[in-house]
């Protein structure tokens, strides 16, 4: 790649990059807005991991060690679910096609394996192969051929993954998997485990706005979440809710998208053609106490679009979600407002 182009890009990532920071400084702020004791004690740390800016903020207890902690185990699991890092267990058994794994790829994908089937295969976590095509998280994202994009396809479908006590078996050697739905929720839920288990109560993990509430505000009162306004400043919100031992986790066109010859491309994809989703949906928020449920469910939800994505959630107890459409209208699934609001 020329130097020149090299810079603008290192210059896109450090742009990003402060834009999350001022998502995440907005949602520290919205509790500190709403009545948080100045005089509770809050440490917070904010880096880049999991491809994105991450903050873990504890309030009124924990210290800098363990706030360093959660970092490392965000650090430590995505050495094990990377799809695009060549030093990664998720990356080994693409190669392989075949091998016994750890216990933590297996939990995330049998539990993959669980929500493509809860969603009738609209969540799919075979899609790797379209995602390269697409080049998402690369430098420059392109959008693929007809050809070039029949050809990854042929590989795609969650059914050609066997699992057979721990070794998984991907029965098209072509297939590649992409745990990138689902990976970013089971890890906060893994940071929470953590800081539980260090007498922590009260505390923030947000994961490039995948957002984990652990406990409640230290005055007892719900943190407040702002769902981003599709398109707009990170700091611009279309909904606030509020949410104790919860987690809230979106998935929008926004987050990871390009326009090539006048046409809009964005990275959730249909697993029937490998095409950006194209619904009328912009964004799918999804709320619960589990991050893996909400981070698998928002990405699903998308895909089945309004009418069958809230039919699932209004299936699911303690399950809420915020559909916005293309007109930036709100439809809420059963309960949302007077549980949230
Ligand atoms: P999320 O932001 O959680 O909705 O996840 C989107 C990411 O998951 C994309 O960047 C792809 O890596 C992957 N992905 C795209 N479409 C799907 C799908 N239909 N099912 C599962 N994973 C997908
Ligand atoms: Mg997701």
């Amino acid at each position: 790649m020329p130097a020149a182009t090299k810079n603008i890009y290192k210059k896109l990532i450090k742009l990003s990059f402060s834009a999350m920071l001022i998502l995440c400084l907005t949602a520290c702020s919205f509790s500190g807005l709403l009545g948080a004791k100045s005089e509770v004690e809050k440490l917070s740390k904010t880096d880049f991991v999991l491809d994105t800016a991450a903050t873990v903020t504890l309030y009124g207890c924990g210290d800098e060690q363990l706030l360093e902690r959660c970092f490392e185990l965000c650090r430590q699991y995505e050495l094990i679910f990377s799809r695009t890092d060549e030093r990664s267990e998720l990356y080994e058994l693409n190669a392989a096609g075949s091998m016994a794994v750890s216990d933590e790829l297996l939990e995330l994908i049998t539990l993959s394996r669980d929500y493509a089937e809860l969603s009738g295969g609209a969540f799919d976590f075979t899609l790797g192969g379209v995602s390269v095509l697409y080049g998402f998280s690369s430098d420059s994202p392109r959008a693929p051929s007809g050809g070039e994009l029949a050809a990854v396809m042929e590989h795609v479908g969650w059914e050609k993954v066997r699992i057979d006590g721990n070794v998984v078996t991907l029965s098209d050697p072509g297939a590649v998997l992409d745990l990138g739905a689902i990976a970013k929720g089971w890890i906060a839920d893994r940071v929470a485990e953590l800081l539980l288990e260090n007498g922590v109560d009260s505390a923030i993990i947000n994961l490039g706005g995948n957002v984990l509430c652990l406990g409640s505000r230290p005055d007892g009162e719900n943190f407040v979440v702002g769902l981003q306004y599709p398109f707009k400043d990170m700091s611009q919100t279309i909904a606030d809710i509020r949410v104790s031992d919860m987690s809230v986790v979106t998935s929008g066109v926004y987050q990871r998208c390009f326009e090539q010859d006048g046409v809009f491309y964005h990275h959730i994809l249909d697993p029937g053609t490998g095409l950006p989703c194209g619904n009328g949906l912009l964004a799918v928020s999804v709320v619960s106490p589990r991050s893996a449920d909400c981070d698998a469910l928002s990405t699903a939800c998308f895909v089945l679009g309004l009418d069958d994505g809230l039919e699932l959630v209004d299936s699911l107890d303690g399950v809420y979600a915020v559909f916005v459409t293309e007109d930036y209208k709100l439809h809420y699934s059963d309960g949302f407002q007077d549980a949230l609001f």
